[in-house]
């Protein structure tokens, strides 16, 4: 394990602005081009900054050359290219690579680059903390501090695009070429702000990653899987994790206001749900608790009717948590009884175990550094 911090002069793009100046990182297309009206610019000029910002990744306004230089001296005075702070990163023996950011709006988080040979995916926090609490999930034991805003959210992008220098935007062959929204905190639960970032990351005059290539994961928060599919149409994940609404309401809890009948309705009328676009199930593998040859018959059952695949989830232990990952035999026989009903059940290869940046273990040092000064201050 690898690990760096880079001071504020290091980071000089993060440097906090004066006050007054506009971000235009987050800002829509519309946005960005009231914003430039403003200081009296034509729409073309929006649309060129647009590129510089998110096909060449420019961070000054000096380097966005088509602009004539009294227009780029207008901007530099009123506007900033403002990337989130990078606090520290860490690089795992398996190539996986976690950044702590602090907003520029406050707080922190965390982002996770996953390479796989060819391609690789970053997994992007949508809130500060999470309100949902589930029990099995080291993130949840954070409280939710705030919604991240949608610069937050892109900001994230544009940090790892920096990172492994991927500007202008790559036609093919990119090394970021997926998005999972499954990092801190629960994404239907700040619908317009991450819809409003992945419009912007979706644009094909910017980073140009398609629908295709993005999956947001919720615990179910069922009003906005609608949404989700109606007005971004990415690919949908759930967190499902128990087969029956007993078990789930205390593993899930918001499976109280939501449960699962209603959760699988709201998947059986997912559009996207078709043979090529599965719907992927989280089932996260723990001890004696979800871990049975019976749970496993349930759960083929339940998700009969839906294009399905269903992803297990070797549980990844933190300090603190009472339970256990399910044996490699029991997670083997659960895997064959899915996979024997005809639907696919890969189980999930455990990614940056070792700098904790694997599903559920995301928490910001910070955070933890606190807990470990003065534990009743733990959320
Ligand atoms: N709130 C959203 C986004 C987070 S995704 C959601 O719940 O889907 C993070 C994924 O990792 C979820 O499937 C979550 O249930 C799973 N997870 C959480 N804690 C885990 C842990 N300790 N081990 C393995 N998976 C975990």
């Amino acid at each position: 394990m690898i690990e760096t911090a880079q001071t504020a002069a290091g980071n000089r793009d993060a440097v906090r602005e004066p006050a007054g100046r506009t971000n235009l990182v987050g800002l829509s297309r519309e946005e960005l081009a009231a914003c430039l009206a403003g200081f009296g610019m034509p729409a073309f000029r929006a649309r060129q900054v647009w590129h510089w910002i998110y096909h060449r990744g420019a961070r000054d306004f000096e380097e966005m050359t088509t602009l004539a230089r009294p227009a780029r001296a207008l901007l530099a005075e009123h506007c900033v290219v403002a990337r989130p702070e990078v606090v520290s990163e860490q690089l795992s023996t398996d190539g996986t690579r976690k950044w702590l950011l602090r907003t520029p709006g406050g707080g922190e988080i965390e982002c996770v680059y996953i390479p796989e040979e060819d391609r690789g995916a970053l997994c992007m926090s949508s809130q500060v903390g999470c309100a949902l609490t589930c029990a099995f999930c080291h993130t949840g034991t954070q409280p939710l501090v705030r919604n991240l805003d949608a610069g937050d959210i892109v900001g994230q992008m544009l940090v790892a695009r920096d990172a492994y220098g991927e500007w202008p935007s790559p036609a093919g062959g990119r090394m970021l070429s997926n998005i999972v929204m499954m990092g801190m905190g629960e994404p239907l639960l700040n619908f317009d702000n991450v819809a409003k970032a992945l419009r912007i990351v979706m644009d094909q005059e910017g980073i140009s990653i398609s629908k295709r290539r993005i999956t947001l994961s919720t615990a179910g928060y069922v009003p906005n899987i609608r949404r989700c599919g109606a007005e971004l149409g990415v690919n949908l994940a759930i967190s499902l994790h128990a087969v029956t609404d007993e078990l789930r309401d205390v593993l899930v809890p918001i499976n109280r206001k939501f449960p699962l009948a209603e959760l699988l309705a709201a998947c059986r009328e997912y559009p996207t749900a078709n043979n090529a676009r599965r719907i992927t199930f989280e089932y996260v593998m723990l001890k004696g608790v979800n871990d049975s040859p019976a749970d496993a018959r349930a759960l083929v059952k339940m998700v009969k009717g839906i294009p399905a695949k269903v992803n297990l989830i070797p549980f990844n232990p933190w300090p603190g948590t009472a339970y256990e990952c399910s044996t490699g035999a029991a997670i083997a026989a659960f895997a064959r009884i899915v996979n024997d009903a005809g639907c696919s059940s890969p189980v999930r290869v455990p990614r940056g175990r070792d700098i904790l940046a694997a599903c559920g273990q995301l928490k910001s040092a910070t955070e933890r550094k606190r807990r470990e000064t003065a534990p009743e201050a733990a959320g």
